[in-house]
């Protein structure tokens, strides 16, 4: 083993030993270390001024109790988070989710990828996220409101334009940002718009924003079609989810001429091997707030409901040439991997964060899958929340079309940024390998540059 490979071994024993239980951050650094080799070999400084055991260790960790009061009269107490990961190229950034399912383990791994992420931009943003093990579903819009507003009562210390810039993220779309938003200007008697992104059109969001995960996703994946000559023309392409970023993948893939036949939520998968109807799908899930059953039953023609299934369970006649995993962590297990490879799956982008397990992974690349790790092709939405703060910090809004050009030149930017990385360091077409090294090289060279912080 050579002496680089050991000292990753011996930081990430210590991540281990320091931070029992939480598999899903254990298994997030596992992966960008996996990268590291190579770095620590060209870059010896990094391991004198002990980044990797900083960089693992956020700079600051908030968790609070979020007391509200239900339509019933009953008090409530969720836990809520903020992991304040690294700030040595901006500002705190990245978003909130509010799943029943959230620890502080899931915010420390997604707060982990976040730092990388928004590295990978090129945009001066830092890297963090927050959340709430409160669950959306079922609670009507009060009860939303409510539990915003107690959330945001504690979040509103440790937050603000040059500090920490929440957003979005599972269960917390425009909204909940509008609730956040309502009680921060409440309580700070400011109209401080830098302070949340996915902010409305009419109180200082910005246009794309919304689309900007999904859009960006597919960018991506268009860019990582033309490296073998391929599009997305004709191609048919499964999506998992439909939440925002599944919808507007969903969106531009039509656009670009491909077919999306099947799409999920929490309750199951549907299968529309006629292409999924954008408009319904949206109007279910987006206005009325059902079940993607209902989907199924709407649509009628060859429209075939899964309950329980996941969209990698759909046995589909003709061949899937694209993945779009669009909905939650390790969503892809190592058989459903193998079962698209022999489906005839081209690629593979993660529109979601760590949505493929490491053995679902490692098939995909045994069998030369293109595949965009969410730290590069989902970073359309963060770099989109970063030209919202542009946005704000000039009191000034662009047009869709001008907003739409920078994503996809941000997007083209990180193709370009992680391919040309993986060849330079010997892993030609790992997008994987591409993403970690160059989203870990900008960011401990500032933290070299800023000192021991
Ligand atoms: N939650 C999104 C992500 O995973 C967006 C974060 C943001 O816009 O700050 O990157």
């Amino acid at each position: 083993m050579s002496s680089h490979r050991s000292a990753i071994e011996d930081v990430y024993a210590q991540v281990l030993a320091r931070n029992p239980g939480e598999a899903e951050f254990h298994q997030a650094v596992h992966e960008v270390f996996d990268s590291l080799d190579r770095v620590l070999e060209k870059h010896p400084g990094y391991v004198q001024a002990s980044i990797l055991e900083r960089i693992c260790e956020p700079e600051r960790q908030i968790i609070f109790r979020v007391p509200w009061v239900d339509d019933a009269g009953r008090v409530q107490i969720n836990r809520g988070f903020r992991v304040q990961y690294n700030s040595a190229l901006g500002p705190y950034k990245g978003g909130l989710r509010f799943h029943p399912t959230v620890t502080l383990g899931t915010v420390k791994f997604l707060g982990f990828e976040q730092i990388f992420k928004n590295a990978l931009t090129g945009m001066p943003i830092g890297g963090g996220k927050g959340g709430s093990d409160f669950d959306p579903k079922g609670r009507s819009d009060a009860e939303v409101m409510r539990f915003c507003q107690s959330f945001m009562t504690e979040l509103s210390r440790h937050v603000g334009e040059y500090r920490d810039v929440p957003a979005g993220d599972i269960g917390v779309g425009g909204r909940e940002i509008g609730y956040l938003f309502g009680q921060y200007k409440r309580m700070t008697n400011q109209y401080e718009s830098g302070v949340l992104t996915g902010k409305g059109l009419t109180w200082g969001g910005s246009l794309v924003r919304t689309e900007a995960t999904g859009y960006g996703a597919v960018f991506f994946t268009e860019h990582m079609l033309a490296t073998k000559g391929r599009s997305f023309d004709g191609a048919r392409v499964l999506v998992s989810g439909s939440g925002n970023v599944a919808t507007y993948a969903i969106e531009k893939v039509h656009a670009l001429g491909g077919i999306v036949v099947g799409a999920s939520d929490s309750a199951g998968a549907v299968h529309d091997p006629d292409g999924i109807d954008l408009d319904l799908l949206r109007d279910i899930k987006e206005r009325r707030r059902e079940r993607i059953s209902v989907y199924a039953d709407e649509r009628g023609d060859r429209a075939k409901f899964m309950p329980g299934a996941s969209v990698w369970d759909i046995e589909s006649d003709d061949p899937i040439q694209v993945a779009l995993p669009c909905a939650t962590q390790n969503e892809i297990s190592e058989a459903q991997a193998a079962k698209l490879v022999a489906g005839g799956l081209i690629a593979l982008a993660e529109g979601a964060n760590m949505p493929t397990t490491p053995g679902a992974i490692r098939v995909l690349r045994e069998a030369g899958v293109l595949f965009g790790p969410g730290k590069a092709a989902n970073a359309g939405g963060v770099a989109t929340s970063a030209l919202e703060m542009q946005q704000n910090a000039s009191r000034d809004s662009w047009s869709f079309e001008h907003t739409e050009a920078r994503l996809a030149e941000i997007m083209a930017g990180i193709h370009e940024r992680t391919a040309t990385t993986a060849d330079e360091y010997g892993a030609p077409g790992d997008y994987v390998v591409g993403a970690n090294i160059a989203g870990f090289i900008r960011v401990a060279d500032a933290m070299l540059a800023l000192g021991v912080i």
